[in-house]
């Protein structure tokens, strides 16, 4: 989709049978005499692109024959030809080492964006499930009040460069594999900024920032868990001269509960309870997060079931809705029997019909059991 009818082998000035070795020369000549380093007004620049692209077909064996073939290998790029994309610094730094002419030029201003800072907070699970406010100690760079952040002394300027007399970069000529090429480097006496402050302020050193212990209320949203990261626009390190701050990110560590083990939305707790509960049935008062709470057992509860106590397990960050509470539940075979018990027990066997050899097989069995181990080892 070839809109412009460009001759590659026009641009470089070769003919259509030219070896690879003749096309690489032809390029070096034309790169040294339209290098925007020895022309940069903006025709020479338009020229040297369209030579770059040029040459990135016909140094390419498979471009140069599609193009040979009447095709256009750059039309793909959106825009189809020069204008689209086409990264010619890269070229100009495997031609010439270094810059290429698609950077900008002229001295670099002083203000820069702060860094953003991370720190790591410890919660207990009850804020992480209710939200908290919560104040906490940071540290880092801010303005500097003395200057307002201009790095210089009260009543004093910046002075131009010397070295560079305010350009920011030096240019040198020199010699390489082209012949003779004008190269430009930041300024080392200004490290590019074109001035230099010759009364720094006494404060920040000329750095425009000092660093700063505050205190800093923060709001922790309902749901969140260990590896959740909070952002707070504007309240990282300060720029370096005024620069605007970077971001202060708060990661949330969740310590473990004693009681409640989470998983994304819910929450798991087991209890143990008498055979006798289990088998008569019973109302037990648990704890949640919520405060103390009745669940019920169903007479003929068997060991390893699960009460689910809706919406009482942790919450979702954002939607701030609850997932469920879910009570795995042990039932204790008595330990030590006094006489009498045993007695009692030998007699509700019998009543039961229960040989004391008797296996009974459950299929359900151990599903219950993984299903319990599967929610306290898939973290
Ligand atoms: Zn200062
Ligand atoms: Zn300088």
């Amino acid at each position: 989709m070839s809109t412009t009818a460009t001759d590659y082998y026009e641009l470089l000035e070769v003919s259509r049978s030219a070896t690879p070795e003749e096309i690489k020369k032809a390029y070096r000549r034309l790169a040294r005499e339209l290098h925007p380093d020895v022309n940069p007004d903006l025709e020479h620049q338009e020229k040297f692109k369209r030579v770059t692209a040029a040459y990135e077909v016909l140094s390419d064996p498979e471009k140069r024959q599609m193009y040979d073939l009447g095709g256009d290998p750059l039309s793909n790029r959106g825009g189809g030809g020069f204008s689209g994309g086409f990264d010619f610094g890269d070229v100009m730094d495997a031609f010439f080492g270094g810059r290429g002419g698609g950077q900008r030029r002229g001295p670099r201003g002083r203000a820069r964006r702060g860094q953003d800072a991370l720190i790591s907070i410890t919660i207990d699970l009850q804020a992480a499930v209710f939200g908290e406010e919560k104040e906490i100690a940071v540290d880092t760079a801010i303005s500097c009040e003395k200057c307002t952040g201009s790095g210089m002394a009260d009543g004093t300027e910046a002075a131009t460069c010397v070295m560079c007399k305010g350009h920011g970069e030096i240019q040198s000529v020199q010699q390489s594999f082209l012949g003779q090429v004008m190269t430009s480097r930041p300024c080392p006496a200004c490290q590019g900024f074109g001035t230099t402050i010759p009364h720094p302020c006494v404060e920040c050193s000329g750095q425009g920032r000092v660093r700063h212990r505050r205190n800093l209320t923060i709001e922790i949203p309902p749901g969140v868990d260990t590896g959740t990261r909070i952002q707070l626009q504007g309240q990282g390190e300060a720029g370096p001269n005024g620069g605007p701050a970077g971001d202060l990110y708060i990661e949330i560590v969740v310590r473990g509960h004693d009681l409640f083990e989470r998983q994304g939305d819910q929450l798991h707790c087991v209890i143990t309870i008498p055979m006798t509960s289990a088998a008569l049935g019973t109302s037990i008062n648990i704890e949640t997060l919520d405060g103390p709470e009745d669940i019920a057992v169903a007479a003929g509860l068997q060991s390893g079931a699960v009460v689910t106590v809706k919406h009482k397990g942790a919450s979702r960050l954002r939607s701030g809705n609850r997932g469920d509470l879910f009570v795995h539940i042990n039932v204790e075979t008595p330990r030590k029997l006094t006489a009498e018990q045993q007695t009692l027990m030998q007699q509700l066997a019998e009543m039961r019909d229960e040989k004391p050899n008797t296996v009974v097989t459950r299929a359900e069995s151990p599903g219950v059991f993984s299903r319990l181990k599967e929610a306290f080892t898939n973290k």
